[in-house]
């Protein structure tokens, strides 16, 4: 948009229990609260001080008591709405706090009794499940506790770069601009987008974060009792529904808060009334939830890439390395598209092995940009059940020097020497501006 000198201020007032929903334009826009008290996603705005707030951000000041915001800039959209479904959304943390507290006093001998809720946010795209999983996380911290926050949601990657499934604890309530800390997160990469891209992958690597978390749990009494807040994809037919059962089991889940659909509340409430220790709680979707479309996704991702390795405001510069072909492995899981079965030995099966790790020839296999994990693997086989360390993004692949460069977010040399790629490729140049 056009940039203007004069200034643009503009004063709201809320009344209690109401919310100032904004989508920021393509300009940043500044906030502040100037009386009374408010917070965004559960995270409460410190009175006075202004805050910049990155462009096409969308996001509700909410307040349960009144306040009056004031803004510098010009919005996309801003209104103030005085139905929300906050009341309901501070009841259900009512509860956890009630059982966390609950887990708190009891021995840490009792591995039923001694564990807090264990929550899982399901429902369809756009009904508001991340921005949930934030209060939840926001109101609990504030409040003391550490519970840890999971995101099995690929298509995004809330934590880390999109394809990527992760945990991390909560200490405090999030930022409303930076989003969740990832300096302690613990990072599985699946490498594509949606789970359908390998079904068997995308449930082993499930798996594989919730042992892990799990093994913490058994050492740290006061994350067990705090429990977590996992929020998931928004694909809830078919597979996707069967990976959000799959999701429900692995890590135990106590409380299952379902999201704008009667459907899959009553779909679950069913398969899950064998299960006494399961509450299946069915919650109205906010009228601010914002809808994006495919290709509004696809360039949330993009920016996702983009602050990964440069940071939110284009603050960070992130390292070029370059390396030798032979100073690293490159891995794939799933074995790539599969062969036409006339193309193969006789007798030999044309099913590839999900979980089989194959090497990619850098020289015949085009890496240029794509975004590669680091993984903690020492052997190829132990790539599946790693966490990775990290992200890098090819820029160059020199063919006759066989060297290969690349950006990272760290200087350095790389913690391993084996990384995986996925089908996620991200261009930079279209995004760096
Ligand atoms: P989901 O995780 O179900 O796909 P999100 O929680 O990410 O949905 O919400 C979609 C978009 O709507 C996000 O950009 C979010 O910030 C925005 N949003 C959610 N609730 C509100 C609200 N009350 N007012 C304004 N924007 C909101």
């Amino acid at each position: 948009g056009a940039v203007s000198a004069t200034s643009n201020l503009k004063q709201v007032k809320l009344e209690r229990e109401s919310e100032l929903r904004i989508e920021v334009s393509e300009e940043p826009l500044k906030l502040r609260v100037v009386n009374g008290t408010a917070e965004i996603f559960g995270s409460e705005l410190p009175p006075e001080i202004w805050r910049t707030f990155p462009p096409r951000l969308k996001f509700a000041v909410f307040t349960w008591y009144g306040a009056t915001i004031e803004m510098d800039g010009v919005t996309e959209t801003d209104y103030t709405a005085d139905e929300t479904p906050m009341v309901s959304y501070i009841n259900v943390h009512a509860i956890l706090d009630a059982r966390r507290h609950l887990a708190k006093a009891s021995s840490p001998d009792d591995p039923v009794a001694s564990q807090g809720p264990r929550v899982i946010v399901v429902g369809p795209t756009d009904s508001g499940k991340s921005t949930l999983t934030k209060m939840l996380l926001s109101w609990a911290a504030k409040q003391g506790w550490k519970p840890t926050f999971v995101d099995l949601d690929v298509g995004q990657g809330s934590i880390t770069i999109p394809g990527s499934i992760a945990a991390t604890p909560i200490e405090m309530p999030l930022d409303t601009v930076e989003g969740f800390p990832l300096d302690m997160a613990l990072v599985y990469y699946y490498g594509h987008a949606t789970p359908s891209n390998n079904v068997e992958l995308y449930k082993a690597l499930v798996n594989e974060l919730a042992q892990v978390l799990d093994r913490q749990f058994v050492g740290n009494p006061e994350s067990r009792a705090a429990g977590m807040v996992i929020n998931t994809m928004g694909w809830i037919d078919g597979v996707g529904y069967e990976l959000l059962l799959q999701a429900i089991d692995t890590f135990n889940a106590s409380v299952v808060l379902v999201l704008g659909q009667e459907k899959l509340f009553s779909m679950l409430k069913d398969v899950l009334k064998s299960k006494s220790n399961v509450d299946v709680v069915k919650l109205h979707k906010s009228g601010g939830v914002v809808s994006r479309t495919g290709k509004v996704r696809q360039r949330a991702r993009s920016y996702r890439f983009q602050e990964y390795f440069y940071g939110l405001s284009k603050e960070l510069s992130p390292y070029a390395n370059t390396m030798g072909f032979y100073d690293l492995q490159v891995f794939r899981i799933g074995g790539g598209p599969q062969a036409p079965r006339s193309a193969l030995p006789i007798g030999s099966d044309p099913v590839s092995n999900p979980l089989r790790v194959t090497p990619v020839n850098i020289e015949d296999r085009d890496l240029l940009h794509s975004v590669l994990a680091v993984s903690y693997a020492e052997e190829p086989d132990q790539i599946v059940s790693s966490n990775v360390s990290g992200f890098v993004y090819v820029t160059e692949v020199d063919i006759r020097g066989k060297k290969i460069t690349f950006l990272a977010p760290s200087p350095g040399i790389l913690p391993s020497k084996i990384l995986v790629a996925g089908s996620l490729s991200w261009l930079e140049s279209v995004e760096a501006r």
